[in-house]
């Protein structure tokens, strides 16, 4: 895709330079892009900056902004010593939300690319890079309204002409408060809805909305001696015998200063913070609020690891790394290891070089894969130096790791996807673990994928980037330099380069895999959800001690309901897809609308009473394995037994301690995890995936086949992988099953490129909604007219080029349907230097007023990952 004028510099003229150029006091304006989501707003607006704020506002602050009768928060884009507009017309910044500034001038400038990139607003860029804790927060307050308050009227009730004895009283309540809260008010006056309606709509009283104050640090008192030693062994001999307990306290900081925690203190020396406010009060001691950082693993010890000798595959990935490292060249990796073959300390020791040049690092990592024994690793190797983001920490402390970030007080990050975010200022090395997942790509606005927000970024900063997967996506395959699938020279230069490391760290085997043909099984008589190979295997480890991982993947299989009788299938009455069904409240709900309703009784359709749930649950599979093997220990995961905050963590902690002999899980079980008594690794149905309408479905296969037989035998011992299927001939289970990426890969090029699929051109996907099909009709049709008409201008300016441009559709979604909202979607694919991005912003443009007025909805995904 072509983006115009290449890197995202010089898209805010003249912006980026003068924090460091420019001394503070010539720094009159600052551009401000402000938080409404809408086109008309979608540019920076000049606000004056007072002298007394002059210090606190930079390129990444967050401020409050009068706009228009509210205050909004914004983000400062740009500063600058003139304005366009006349002073006299502009209005100054009211408040800096932040002491620290929550972006830099690089990140501004990334919001500036991805909005381009990613066709949305420039706020939705900018918000979507700061911790949920720093979004706009907004109060709204009642007032006595201007007007009304000068009013005139000295005893302040004359001018409400007509008002009734119960709103006098209101605007008095109101009046004597200054401003109030919606809620104070009805605590106060329960009934009051209705008067404070008409008083709001006469304009006596006012609603104003302020920007909620910034998360504050999380302080705590601190205690530590005033005076020098000497002067408090004096104190203590000086004090009356009866003050036991102050002369102890004098004593104890006698012999140590250190400042320590109040609450420690007091629960140490067993006395009450009486004792401490009293030697407080004479000045022996002091006592002070200090910001303390929420520190989610402050109770853990993460023994320190050294770095490992490494293996030969490893040391040759590790020197070509470390040569663009010392290089200071932006250069992007991939990385293919098989499972097992040490990345993870391949990637600890080049973080190490990239420390060591002064220079900071971002690990990105799956969310469920961000598992305790993850951490652990960065932790152990870099102690301190590590901050973690993932989503369950509170908002308090995702809030605190960002600010050590700032500060400077952490060198590496390693989080889920938005930690690509972290405000480092010199970059050096973004890894990308399990670069395949597509929880990289985020699914709503802005649609961005962590791995291309990670190379731009990488662009910005001279850093490298290395793209680690047992199982890469083909994307990322196509743009390695040995891929013919890209030409034209530009690829060339940016072309990733393929790093291979081809075998398990001690030359362990990956693991033998069996492929069970499930019809095979019924054939012999065999019902159970287990074949007869895997329940015996299953027995093996029971008695020999060893632990079992099954995988059952959930998706695509999901346990709707349907008659038996006439075959009806229970659907949400709002979205055309089938309810599903919750064993535990024994409800259906929709997954896309939240529906949910007791389980019938009868047939909605033909009354019949053989209506019952299809499918297999990981409960089914749960209650399978008890009755089978009686006695056998589960631990079940899944999103209904994770939910909590460090069920995650609790249940693989359980599972590394022996307490069960299998772990049986969705997808979350397949990846990153490495346990030395694990030798059996199962997979219940292999060809979930498979059906599901989506071009990449075999792909999906692979490399989930791939990452959970990976699991097995990472140790001593030696693993065993079986993989239940009704497809056992289909070439992504039988590739898998011979640990063969490249054969996989001939397979699966070959019919992208014959159908036309990525990495042989690119996608984007338009969906559009509304609830009457005519008008979505029409404005389907026009989209795509449109956008047709502007390929043909364009196809123009790039003559002599081999450019491809096509629109498919419109036609109706997979999902024709989503809370009352029917969709049609276009597909568009593309190839070359076509600057698709601002034919589509162009086009969406057009419809501005559909939008507003008839509610239309539009929603655009540049390389889609989910095509429903
Ligand atoms: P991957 O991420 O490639 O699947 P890991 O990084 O988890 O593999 O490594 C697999 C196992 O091998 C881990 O237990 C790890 O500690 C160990 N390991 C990695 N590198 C070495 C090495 N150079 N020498 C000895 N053990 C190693
Ligand atoms: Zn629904
Ligand atoms: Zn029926």
């Amino acid at each position: 895709m072509r983006h115009n004028g290449g890197s995202a510099a010089g898209l805010y003229e003249g912006s980026l330079l003068p924090e460091e150029t420019k001394a503070k006091e010539l720094i009159r304006y600052a551009q401000v892009i402000v938080d409404v989501p809408a086109k008309q707003t979608n540019r920076p607006f000049d606000y004056i900056v007072p002298s007394e704020l002059r210090e606190w506002v930079s390129v990444g602050s967050r401020v409050g902004v009068p706009f228009g009768p509210r205050t909004l928060q914004g983000f400062v884009v740009g500063l600058s010593e003139q304005s366009a507009m006349s002073a006299s017309r502009l209005k100054p910044i009211e408040q800096v939300l932040d002491l620290m500034p929550p972006l830099n001038p690089e990140l501004v400038q990334l919001a500036r690319w991805m909005s381009h990139t990613y066709i949305c607003h420039d706020i939705t860029a900018l918000q979507a890079m700061i911790p949920g804790a720093l979004k706009a927060k907004y109060e709204k307050w009642i007032t006595v309204a201007d007007t009304a308050a000068g009013g005139g009227s000295p005893g302040g009730q004359t001018y409400l002409l007509d008002a009734s004895p119960e709103e006098e009283e209101i605007v008095a309540f109101v009046r004597q408060k200054g401003n109030v809260t919606t809620e104070t008010m009805l605590s106060r006056f329960p009934n009051a809805g209705p008067h404070l309606k008409r008083l709001l709509e006469r304009g006596t009283l006012a609603e104003v909305q302020t920007v909620k104050d910034r998360l504050n640090a999380k302080k705590v008192l601190y205690v530590e001696p005033a005076v020098s030693r000497e002067e408090l062994l004096a104190h203590s001999e000086k004090l009356p015998s009866g003050s036991k307990r102050q002369k102890e306290l004098l004593r104890f900081f006698a012999d140590s200063s250190e400042p320590l925690a109040l609450a420690e203190l007091t629960e140490k020396l067993g006395m009450s913070p009486g004792t401490v406010k009293g030697l407080a009060d004479k000045g022996w001691l002091t006592v002070e609020a200090r910001e303390v950082f929420r520190d989610p693993y402050a109770d853990r010890q993460f023994a320190r690891t050294e770095p490992l000798p490494l293996t030969e595959q490893q040391a040759v990935v590790l020197k070509e790394i470390a040569d663009t490292l010392d290089r200071r060249a932006h250069r992007v990796f991939l990385l293919h290891g098989v499972t097992g073959s040490g990345k993870t300390e391949v990637y600890l020791q080049a973080i190490q070089r990239c420390l060591d040049q002064g220079r900071e690092a971002i690990v990105l990592v799956p969310e469920i894969s961000l598992t305790p024994q993850m951490v652990e690793r960065f932790k152990g190797r870099f102690g301190e130096a590590v901050a973690v983001m993932h989503s369950r920490l509170s908002n308090g402390e995702r809030y605190d790791e960002w600010r050590k970030i700032g500060l400077k007080k952490v060198k590496v990050v390693i989080g889920a996807r938005s930690a690509i975010f972290a405000p480092f200022s010199s970059l050096g090395l973004v890894i990308i673990d399990e670069e395949h997942e597509s929880s990289y790509k985020q699914e709503e606005s802005p649609k961005y994928h962590a791995r291309d927000v990670a190379v731009e970024r990488a662009k910005q900063h001279g850093a490298a980037v290395v793209l680690g997967s047992a199982t890469p996506s083909l994307e990322s395959f196509a743009k390695t330099a040995k891929q013919p699938a890209i030409e034209s020279e530009e690829a060339a230069d940016s072309a990733y380069k393929l790093l291979t490391m081809s075998e398990r760290v001690e030359g362990r085997p990956l693991p033998a895999v069996h492929v069970v043909d499930l019809r095979e099984e019924l054939k012999a008589g065999n019902r159970s959800m287990f074949s007869r190979g895997l329940h015996e295997a299953i027995e093996q480890r029971l008695e020999r001690g060893e632990q079992t991982v099954l995988l059952l993947n959930r998706r695509g299989y999901s346990t709707f309901v349907m008659c038996r009788s006439c075959g009806y299938v229970v659907q949400c009455p709002h979205c055309d897809i089938s309810l599903t069904y919750h064993q535990v409240s024994r409800t259906m709900r929709c997954h896309y609308c939240g529906l949910s309703e007791p389980e019938p009784k009868k047939c909605p359709s033909c009354e019949s009473e053989h209506i019952r749930y299809f499918g297999t649950g990981t409960q089914r599979v749960e209650e399978e394995l008890g009755r089978l093997f009686p006695g056998i220990r589960v631990i079940r995961m899944d999103v209904d037994t994770t939910s909590e905050k460090g069920a995650h963590e609790k249940l693989l902690g359980r599972f590394r301690n022996r307490q069960a002999d299998v772990l049986l899980g969705t997808q979350m079980v397949a990846k990153g995890l490495d346990f030395p008594l694990v030798t059996l690794v199962g997979v219940i149905a292999a060809d979930t995936v498979l059906h599901l309408p989506d071009f990449r479905a075999a792909e999906k296969t692979f490399q989930l086949l791939t990452q959970v037989a990976g699991r097995a035998g990472r140790h001593q011992l030696p693993g065993e992988v079986f993989i239940q299927t009704y497809t056992p001939e289909h070439y992504s289970i039988v590739t898998a099953s011979g640990h063969d990426y490249e054969s996989f890969l001939d397979s699966e090029l070959e019919l992208r490129r014959l159908r036309g699929y990525p990495p042989y051109c690119e996608l984007v996907l338009v969906t559009l909604s509304h609830e009457q099909v005519p008008l979505l009709v029409r404005a389907g049709e026009s989209f795509a007219a449109r956008l047709k008409q502007l390929w043909e201008r364009e196809r123009l300016s790039l003559s002599g080029e081999d450019a491809y441009f096509e629109v498919y559709g419109p036609v109706a979604s997979p999902i024709p349907r989503i809370k009352d909202r029917y969709r049609f979607q276009c597909m568009i694919k593309y190839r070359g230097n076509v600057d698709v991005s601002a034919m589509l912003a162009e086009t969406s443009a057009a419809f501005d007023e559909t939008v507003r007025n008839d509610k239309l909805l539009i929603s655009i995904d540049v390389n889609p990952q989910v095509l429903m």
